[in-house]
């Protein structure tokens, strides 16, 4: 059994309909003549290019046969978030997305399963959706890891963490919005630098402000891409909580005890840095994650676990399907 829990779609949105959103920021889909490639678009500027197992779930089962996954969890491409948007434009977009992901599941039911977005600059109205999506059969709700300059720690994004604890909704944060500006122009360094820098900021404004504290210890949350820098950067972070109180005032813990309140995916490329992840999360803690269907994903989904040196059957088994079970629910379609 193989679920990959970090994969993402995008709907057929027009023009139009990406204009309620937003005139000149708003995105949606150019499917070429054929039908089988196109452009996600900002107004009329190109912002990547695509292929139709984004947009088509037929498609993607196709892939998925081939790949051998059974169950996939698929959520937003984070260009659709719409967090920098006028809340009262964003509800409705959010509601609108989500709806769409149940149709592209309803292809498969019990092999596709959809993560929702929610108006994140409105909490109470992000409570709302994610509470509304869950009854409608999404199964979490996929956030960025920052709103501007408002980080995980912010008072009402703890009340949305909150908020998703209480309801037993589980959350993926993926990373977006990259930091570094004029300074990452090239050579996608915003996704090679930028963003899993942003993952350790999202995990440790978590840890270090102590918001871990106040959010119950139910919270299931994942962070994409293997948590991006904080694995490796952990000794420092620690080093640092021992020897400055500065770091110390609002995290009563070692900041690695914390590594048991999340989980991460499997998105990290090379057997090293696994063997790491594994080492400072557990193999209890990583779920298999492949970050389709762009090209900065795991290409051969699965590959990378299924080859780890030191990795017993349990631990794979484990890794590949078990943890995403418990996390997600998911009892009821592979029982
Ligand atoms: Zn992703």
């Amino acid at each position: 059994m193989k679920i990959d829990m970090h994969a993402h779609h995008f709907p057929r949105i027009t023009r139009e309909e990406a204009a309620a959103l937003s005139a000149d920021r708003g995105p949606w889909l150019r499917v070429d003549e054929g039908g089988k490639t196109g452009q996600i678009m900002r107004a009329d500027r190109p912002f990547r290019p695509v292929y139709d197992s984004l947009w088509d779930p037929h498609a993607r089962l196709a892939e998925m046969d081939a790949q051998g996954v059974d169950i996939q969890i698929t959520c937003a491409t984070p260009i659709m978030f719409g967090y920098e948007f006028a809340p009262e434009k964003v509800l409705p977009w959010a509601q609108r997305m989500n709806d769409l992901a149940l149709e592209f599941c309803a292809a498969a039911p019990k092999r596709l399963v959809a993560l929702a977005q929610v108006p994140l600059q409105d909490i109470d109205a992000a409570c709302r959706e994610a509470s509304r999506a869950k009854a409608t059969g999404h199964h979490g709700v996929q956030i960025g890891n920052h709103l501007g300059d408002r980080d995980l720690d912010d008072e009402g994004l703890v009340t949305f963490l909150q908020h998703c604890a209480n309801e037993n909704i589980p959350l993926l944060v993926h990373p977006w919005d990259m930091m570094g500006g004029n300074r990452m122009k090239q050579w996608m360094l915003p996704w090679l630098v930028a963003m899993p820098a942003e993952t350790q900021l999202g995990i440790l404004s978590l840890i270090l402000s102590g918001a871990f504290e106040r959010i119950p210890e139910s919270l299931k949350i994942c962070f994409a891409h293997g948590g991006g820098s904080f694995a490796f950067m952990l000794g420092r972070v620690d080093n640092a909580w021992k020897h400055r109180d500065i770091i110390r005032k609002d995290c009563p813990r070692l900041p690695s005890e914390y590594c048991k309140r999340f989980y991460v995916d499997s998105a990290v490329f090379d057997h090293g840095a696994l063997r790491l992840l594994a080492e400072v999360m557990g193999t209890d803690r990583i779920m298999l994650g492949s970050d389709y269907p762009f090209p900065l994903g795991e290409q051969s989904i699965g590959k990378l676990v299924a080859e780890q040196p030191g990795f017993t059957d349990a631990d794979k088994r484990a890794i590949y399907a078990g943890n995403a079970v418990e996390f997600f629910g998911l009892q009821s379609l592979v029982g």
